[in-house]
């Protein structure tokens, strides 16, 4: 029997998974190892990951296509799919607990990712797991139970994804009362707060399960949008996230 495989993008030739420090959100400067799983079912304009999935011959806009640099990039050249085992001892080499699964969208990969944690937790019951998800699909059951911790970021009209794609009530009605979930809004200009109210509003989400962060990948960028959005979270009880990683080594992957 052909044995399951995880599809990583591929980073420098290799699947991308590194040590580094969580940078964003709730459990930000934690050392942690780093998964990038390959693909999305969204397409965010302003995605720092689009080699996930803005591939060649697709009409997605983003927004680096004005740049004359920019192509839309090989989807053979930049997947990579491993054995849940191989990946299993290249995390564990790192001697570090702490796990992200990142993406792209790491959820459309549940049931070998459920693998690879409990062949993880069989070397270890240490280790622990964050999910970055956009939050538009929910865990299956089995998913939910081995996930310490999600780091929803429901995408905003920012995004330029159409809203039936980007909000699925279902899913975010789930992750509002997971006591497992916190919520991560990307935050690109003050009127983006009107969007962050309503969708709090109609999903139940508190005030204290929220993170605002600026949108940007340069030091320079987030610095713009840090003053304001701190008055914003003064204002609501909402955390306030800076980019740790953009301030440390500005875009560079993989680090
Ligand atoms: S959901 Fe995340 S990975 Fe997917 S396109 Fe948006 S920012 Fe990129």
């Amino acid at each position: 029997m052909e044995k399951t495989r995880l599809k990583l993008a591929r980073l420098h030739g290799k699947p991308e998974i590194f040590y580094s420090i969580q940078g964003e959100g709730r459990s930000v400067g934690v050392p942690s190892v780093f998964l990038r799983t390959a693909l999305c079912n969204l397409h965010c304009f302003w995605c720092d990951t689009d080699y996930t999935w803005n591939w060649k011959g697709t009409r997605f806009k983003h927004e680096h296509d004005a740049n004359p640099d920019y192509q839309k990039f090989d989807k053979k050249e930049w997947i990579e799919a491993c054995l849940v085992e191989d990946v299993a001892d290249t995390v564990a080499s790192f001697r570090c607990t702490n796990i992200i699964l990142t993406g792209g969208e790491p959820m459309l990969q549940q049931p070998v990712l459920l693998e690879l944690i409990q062949k993880l937790r069989e070397k270890s019951p240490l280790f622990t797991f964050e999910i970055e998800t956009n939050g538009t699909m929910k865990p299956t059951p089995a998913f939910d139970e081995a996930v310490n911790q999600y780091n929803v970021s429901p995408k905003l009209e920012n995004s330029n994804n159409p809203r039936k794609l980007r909000e699925k009530p279902a899913a975010l009605r789930f992750f509002s009362a997971s006591p497992k979930a916190n919520f991560k809004f990307v935050m690109t200009e003050k009127a983006d707060l009107e969007e962050v109210l309503t969708m709090l509003q109609q999903y139940a989400i508190p005030p204290e399960k929220v993170w605002l962060m600026p949108e940007g990948t340069t030091a320079s960028a987030l610095a713009e949008r840090r003053e304001s959005l701190v008055e914003i979270c003064k204002e609501h009880g909402f955390r306030y996230s800076d980019r740790l990683h953009v301030q440390i080594w500005g875009s560079k992957k993989g680090v």
